[in-house]
């Protein structure tokens, strides 16, 4: 007797049986297993599809299995051939096989997909109630994604082929299950029997199976969650060093995928991972982000040298053409780069912004390579040696104050100045404050430049103020000197020494850092300093999260908007509405409101309108050098 289902090699040899596995069978050739009648009923089947190599199915009579339904479908390894008993409705024995089978059958009419009669087995799988199916369209059972797939397999069917597919299929619970289909040809009328299997579990398990696995299951290379794993692990685990992250995304391959289809387009994919592997070092590691971004991680690669030849053996490889399907082949990419730990601590950080740089990359041209970078293209020894000279840089003469004037909003008139830290670095020229604060701010030189900002700033006051008494200055006070136990004794100890106006003294500190900061401590800092009868502002507010509870039990006396919100004033009446918030909050709390970065007349006159104290910004001047006291009063 036949198994039900078995697959065969090309010398018609068992390659598997269905529920046998391990049996003696395999290995052993049909003929050899077949009595002459059944060889006699299938072995020109076998032959013809052996021949043609295309799928079908026929009718055989069987000494002991009765009429069976053959279906025979090859493939590389061989062919497959499934036995399935007929089912004959006007019959009695068959009518009683479709009702008590336990597979879920059906008698389909392809050509308008209607389920004509369907055996009890769906009422247990998918909970309809016995007859509910009769009479309905598969369609109006299926969701709109799987469609092609299934008229694409009526389709094959009406045309004489078998047809095996899955698509999602509403259960009576109005969930979606998963059915695996197979759909024998009938002979005429567009009748046909089709059976189909509940393997919702199965698929489900795959799919998670698939989603936990590291893999992208196109290339095989490493997915988006594994590099993300892997760029940690060298982050973390010591003796890595720095390491190079390489962003490569092919150009235009949309148009590569319209003219070779998706199935072209998954082969030009798998080549270009396939030279990846074979360009880059077996301790390299790649794997594909999505769609045409492939990743590598490059241990070692810490210079721009360095990247710059990699790049271009990467380049290289991935544009040397190649032949598909009688075409020829050139494609081009673009490369982003970033260099672990300098460009970036955590995976998405490093991931970014190897994609910031791809995409700048893009811009430029075709098959172009852009290192990230922003203010900081230093690398960690240039950095290193630039903190160095930075604790140099105020012993060198190297340090200067510039200064920016404040107006009172309406009239214009100066109120006072700010003070902002310059770095004119011996080498390397103006070196910008947010370049060199965030660094001082990280090593702690913050301390004894904060320092010297107000001795420098106090003594520029105090020299002012002989002339224009009412003069203010504000001078930034960063976090780290709010901590200092001895910040308040430094300042009084300063102002002495200059003889400066505490009334007309301001520090700004940022919302952050106020808000950041262990309350109680900034709270009594604040009140010290209050104490001494400075002014204190708020600045960058907008940028932090403030609790306004918090703020009110500050004594603080201004806050100034943050330029960010000032430059769309005009345009974006969002940013309208939020200053407009801004100055009421400010209003409530007894303060008064700066507007800094105010480089236009209109968003003066817009600002003084909705209620701003005092202006700063380019249209008034930009931070320079402070004038002399002669020049200061012809300007007034
Ligand atoms: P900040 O305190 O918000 O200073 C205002 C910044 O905005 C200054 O940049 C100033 O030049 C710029 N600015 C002013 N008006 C305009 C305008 O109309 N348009 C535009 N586009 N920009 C304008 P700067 O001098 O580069 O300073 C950057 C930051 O560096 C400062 O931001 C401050 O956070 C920090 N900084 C500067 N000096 C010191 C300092 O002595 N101590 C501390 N802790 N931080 C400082
Ligand atoms: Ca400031
Ligand atoms: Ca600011």
């Amino acid at each position: 007797m036949l198994p039900r289902q078995f697959q065969l090699d090309h010398q018609l040899r068992f390659t598997s049986i269905a529920g046998e596995a391990g049996t003696a069978r395999l290995g052993e050739s049909l003929r050899s297993v077949c009595s002459a009648p059944v060889w006699e009923a299938i072995h020109d089947g076998l032959l013809q599809a052996l021949a043609t190599r295309k799928a079908f199915s026929y009718e055989a009579e069987f000494p002991e299995q009765g009429r069976q339904v053959i279906e025979i479908v090859p493939d590389i390894a061989g062919i497959t051939v499934s036995l399935q008993p007929k089912v004959v409705f006007s019959s009695g024995n068959a009518d009683e096989f479709f009702q008590q089978s336990t597979e879920m059958l059906c008698l389909l009419e392809i050509f308008s997909g209607t389920l004509v009669r369907v055996n009890p087995a769906w009422q247990k799988a998918l909970g309809y109630t016995q007859h509910s199916l009769d009479g309905r369209k598969l369609f109006e059972l299926i969701p709109d994604e799987d469609r092609l797939e299934v008229t694409a397999a009526l389709a094959q069917v009406s045309q004489g082929s078998i047809a095996r597919f899955g698509c999602r299929f509403l259960a009576a619970s109005g969930e979606f299950h998963y059915l695996q289909w197979s759909i024998a040809p009938g002979k005429e009328g567009g009748l046909v029997y089709a059976a189909a299997r509940d393997i919702t579990q199965t698929r489900a398990v795959e799919l998670e199976i698939r989603r936990q696995t590291n893999r992208d299951s196109l290339t095989d290379l490493l997915n988006r969650k594994a590099i993300e794993e892997a760029i940690l692990r060298m982050l973390t685990s010591g003796g890595h060093g720095a390491f190079g992250v390489l962003e490569l995304a092919l150009d235009r391959f949309k148009w590569v995928n319209e003219a070779l289809g998706q199935e072209g387009g998954d082969q030009a994919l798998l080549i270009i991972a396939r030279r990846l592997g074979a360009a880059l070092r077996a301790e390299d590691v790649i794997g594909r982000l999505e769609g045409d971004v492939f990743v590598a991680l490059l241990p070692g690669v810490a210079t721009e040298a360095d990247v710059n030849s990699v790049a271009q053996k990467v380049l290289e490889a991935v544009q040397t053409p190649f032949s598909l399907r009688g075409i020829d082949i050139r494609l081009t990419a673009c490369i982003g780069m970033v260099i672990a730990p300098f460009h970036g601590t955590d995976p998405k950080t490093l991931l970014e912004r190897a994609d910031t740089a791809m995409y700048q990359a893009k811009k430029a041209s075709r098959g172009h390579v852009t290192l990230w970078r922003d203010g900081m293209t230093l690398s960690g020894i240039e950095r290193l040696a630039l903190e160095s000279r930075l604790s140099q840089a105020v012993d060198r003469g190297e340090m200067l104050l510039h200064y920016q004037p404040q107006v009172a909003a309406g009239t214009g008139q100066l109120v006072g100045y700010e003070a902002l830290a310059r770095w004119n670095h011996q080498q390397l020229g103006m070196i910008p404050p947010d370049t060199f604060i965030p660094m001082a701010e990280d090593s702690g030189l913050i301390v004894p430049l904060g320092h010297w900002v107000m001795r420098e700033a106090f003594g520029q006051a105090a020299r002012w103020q002989q002339v224009l008494s009412g003069l203010g200055v504000s001078v930034n006070l960063s976090g780290r000197q709010l901590a200092q136990p001895h910040l308040t004794d430094q300042i009084k100890e300063l102002l002495a020494a200059s003889r400066a106006n505490p009334e007309h003294m301001d520090l700004e500190i940022t919302e952050t850092d106020l808000m950041q900061q262990d309350e109680a401590q900034v709270k009594d800092v604040l009140f010290r300093i209050k104490d001494m009868g400075l002014q204190l502002s708020v600045d960058d507010f907008g940028m932090g999260y403030t609790n306004f509870g918090r703020l009110a039990k500050l004594p603080v006396d201004r806050i100034k908007i943050d330029r960010s919100f000032v430059t769309n004033i005009c345009e974006n009446a969002a940013d309208e509405a939020v200053v407009k918030a801004m100055v009421d909050i400010s209003r409530t709390l007894g303060m008064k409101v700066v507007a800094e970065g105010v480089e236009t007349l209109e968003q003066f006159e817009k600002l003084t309108s909705m209620g701003c104290d005092i202006i700063q910004g380019y249209l008034f001047g930009k931070p320079s050098l402070p004038l002399d006291v002669p020049r200061l009063l012809t300007a007034r």
